[in-house]
């Protein structure tokens, strides 16, 4: 398979790697061929994933929260997060979201915003996998505005009182501690809320269309109260959650070129073995054109992230580099991610049109 991948890489872009980050490559994309691979049909199928032992194996990998230093986190460089997000989208990306938001979500709002006892109490087991964290942002009326969010935060005492409800949040259910954002008198402000505080309960929504090796859940936050030291005292408005999702599309930039690269070997792999009128479907221009198109395509969605990963690195501090250079990263981000999705149309329209 890693020559068919190869074949794949018509700019030679994997020449350009490191022997640490070939090394990394190989290590986290036999992981996911193992591992992932063989299950994910039925865990796809089922709605299902088996997201608590998946994340201690993702931990032992040294994944979770890979790109943060210190509190047992693995201090990677922005690309080999990249590389490790594009290995395991390359299965489905329900897995590298379970990465994701784990890392660059939940565990990135404590490092960059919480207290030294947030930082102590939560990073190394969450790099472990053996506690699992989420972030509680969106709600049903307030998605791409997180600016209109409801769930509110009031102080009574020394105590906060949250009151809300969040939606589509990636490992509601399971997740140890919530990073939640409510709006308070003084603005948005963000707070751990630990499983089991009662008031707090998570469902899981069933019957998703995509995402669907992915635990997404509903958060219900009737009078939590929580103590003041709850609060992530270094996160003021929204720049707090946007600056973490921010970091989630970066590895997201990465993520969908493992995912186009899958799509495309998938259909090379049919094309070439599916016989109509007489010779494999890809003897036929009109597929070899969809074909060469899509793998053209994979190139900018690569490069895009190369560079990203790059920016990210020559950064001070070394953050996501929609910090860097936020109008040119952000419309790449989508570039990239658009021209993955290019590509993946042109290869399911070969499997079927
Ligand atoms: C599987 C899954 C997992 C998720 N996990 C999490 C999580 O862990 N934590 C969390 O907080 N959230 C999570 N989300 C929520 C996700 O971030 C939101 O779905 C996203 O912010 C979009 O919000 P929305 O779905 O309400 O769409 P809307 O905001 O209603 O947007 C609908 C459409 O309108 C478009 N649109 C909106 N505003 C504009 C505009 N100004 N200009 C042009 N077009 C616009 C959007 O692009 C979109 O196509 C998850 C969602 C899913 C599906």
């Amino acid at each position: 398979m890693t020559d068919a991948l190869s074949r794949l890489d018509l700019l030679d872009l994997d020449a350009d790697l490191s022997d640490e980050n070939r090394l990394l490559r190989d290590t986290v994309r036999k992981f996911a061929d193992d591992r992932l691979r063989p299950h994910i049909r039925d865990w796809f199928e089922d709605g299902s994933l088996p997201a608590r032992d998946l994340a201690l194996e993702f931990g032992a990998l040294g994944v979770l929260g890979m790109h943060l230093t210190g509190y047992g986190c693995a201090g990677a460089s922005a690309t080999q997060y990249g590389i490790a997000c594009t290995e395991i989208e390359a299965v489905d990306s329900g897995l590298r979201s379970l990465v994701s938001v784990q890392g660059s979500l939940a565990m990135f709002a404590i490092h960059a915003f919480g207290s030294e006892e947030h930082k102590q109490r939560w990073l190394p087991e969450m790099a472990k996998g053996s506690a699992l964290g989420c972030f509680g942002l969106t709600e049903a009326d307030s998605g791409s505005d997180p600016g209109s969010m409801r769930t509110r935060a009031t102080r009574d005492g020394t105590d906060w009182v949250l009151h809300g409800a969040k939606m589509w949040i990636t490992n509601g259910s399971i997740a140890d501690v919530a990073v939640v954002w409510a709006r308070t008198p003084d603005g948005i402000r963000g707070f751990l809320v630990e499983k089991g505080t009662p008031g707090f309960t998570a469902q899981d929504v069933h019957h998703k269309l995509s995402l669907r090796a992915s635990v997404t859940s509903s958060l219900s936050l009737d009078e939590v109260r929580v103590p003041a030291s709850a609060e992530l005292p270094m996160a003021r408005g929204l720049r707090g959650p946007l600056s973490c999702l921010n970091e989630a599309r970066y590895g997201i930039v990465w993520g969908v070129t493992g995912a186009a690269r899958d799509a495309l070997a998938s259909t090379i792999d049919y094309a070439t073995t599916r016989t109509q009128f007489g010779r494999p479907i890809a003897g036929f221009q009109l597929t070899q054109r969809k074909l060469a198109e899509a793998a053209v395509a994979l190139n900018p969605a690569r490069l895009t992230a190369q560079r990203l990963g790059e920016l990210w690195r020559r950064s001070t501090p070394m953050r996501a580099p929609t910090r860097c250079t936020p109008s040119s990263s952000v419309k790449n981000s989508r570039a990239s991610t658009r021209s993955a999705d290019q590509r993946a149309t042109g290869t399911v329209t070969i499997f079927s049109n």
